[in-house]
């Protein structure tokens, strides 16, 4: 047996679980068994309510990563060839222009700084100008940095202009809301089991607007990773279309109570918030600086500059807090160097306390003096 001494996760995922949540994999489903169809039917059920569009949505989980979804929906949702308007300010937002790319769409990129919010007015401008492109695919919080987009602002442009927007809501859903217009605002939104809702990974999900899938026969340039046909098998028996992820779909299920038991998108939010400025404020108290303006901060993961003194070797830095029991991020910054701390998962203010008191002994240990990074790095 290996260790079971457990750690922190402060990253953007896989994250800390609970442990119920980990308890309710303790037992073995079979792929027809009527318990596990039941709670397949729930799940569907219950992520649709949290987006707030039951009427008009539904949801389509998918064995896999939260790329696994992101790639089924844009591959579905599209036709081919189709052009495709992507917002990127960071690696997720680029992310989708490769995978467009891959399966022959023709991506459009209006691509903004690492540090300057989706650009609102050359959406509109670029919608208009070019009356082919026939969706948007956009970043919530677009996790590199750790900004939050704004996703009503953008849902409002693309459907006065009458296309059609897909969200990469991973990072944010389930802990910052989208407003659903109705069910107007977006055609599909895709998210993971094991970011805000804090289940275990290896699940992430589609919702996505019922008339404009089943419109989607064909679309996908893949067998597996066709959201139609996975959907059409969930509509027709409630199985899913190959090997069920058994223990990590009843780990949601014990996920999605405990996000219910908190208040939902609101009280997981408001946890989450309280985690973040704790955070922010342990770190400057020490001298380190973020990446981000608090206004544009998402209280998802917190960027900060890489401290200028050269004692300050990241590796040593994280190997040394991880020992500790806190696992942190390095930084996916193009320009700055950086490394992130998570503020998700099932964590509370006392462990993000906890983080900086451990930030600050290893620091200290390393013999850094001053953790400001270099002026305007
Ligand atoms: C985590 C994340 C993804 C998906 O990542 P996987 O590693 O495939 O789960 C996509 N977009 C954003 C914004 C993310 O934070």
């Amino acid at each position: 047996m290996t260790s079971q001494r457990s750690v922190l996760l402060l990253t953007p995922g896989p994250l800390t679980t609970s442990a119920s949540t980990k308890s309710a994999m303790l037992r073995d489903w079979g792929s027809r068994d009527p318990d596990f169809i039941a709670l397949t039917a729930a799940i569907r059920r219950r992520l649709v309510d949290i987006a707030g569009v039951t009427r008009t949505h539904v949801a389509v989980p998918l064995q896999g990563s939260g790329t696994f979804a992101i790639e089924a929906t844009l591959g579905t949702l599209t036709p081919p060839a189709a052009r495709v308007l992507v917002l990127a300010n960071g690696a997720y937002g680029r992310r989708m222009t490769l995978i467009l790319q891959r399966i022959g769409r023709q991506p459009v990129m209006v691509e903004s700084a690492e540090d300057t919010p989706d650009d609102i007015d050359a959406l509109a401008d670029t919608l208009a100008g070019n009356p082919t492109i026939s969706h948007v695919a956009a970043v919530h919080c677009e996790t590199t940095s750790g900004i939050l987009n704004p996703m009503d602002a953008i849902a409002a442009i693309t459907r006065q202009h009458g296309r059609r927007l897909i969200i990469d809501a991973m990072s944010s859903f389930g802990a910052l809301p989208i407003d659903s217009a109705d069910g107007e605002a977006f055609d599909a939104l895709v998210a993971s089991s094991n970011k805000c809702l804090e289940g275990v990974p290896g699940l992430a999900f589609a919702i996505v607007r019922e008339d404009a899938l089943s419109a989607c026969a064909g679309h996908a340039p893949s067998l597996a990773l066709d959201l139609h046909d996975q959907w059409r098998g969930f509509e027709r028996d409630g199985q899913w279309r190959f090997t069920p992820p058994t223990h990590v779909v009843a780990a949601f299920a014990a996920a999605l109570d405990e996000h219910a038991a908190e208040g939902g998108v609101i009280g997981r939010g408001l946890r989450y918030r309280e985690n973040c400025r704790v955070l922010v404020r342990e770190m400057r108290s020490l001298g380190f600086e973020t990446f981000l303006p608090d206004a544009l901060q998402a209280p998802i993961i917190v960027t900060f500059r890489m401290p200028a003194d050269e004692r300050f070797e990241f590796g040593e830095f994280y190997t040394r807090l991880s020992e500790r029991g806190f696992v942190i991020y390095p930084g996916k910054l193009t320009e700055v160097e950086s490394f992130r701390v998570g503020c998700i998962g099932r964590l509370a203010a006392s462990d993000m306390v906890a983080a900086g008191e451990a930030i600050a002994a290893v620091c200290a240990e390393m013999g850094v003096i001053t953790l400001a990074p270099a002026s305007d790095g």
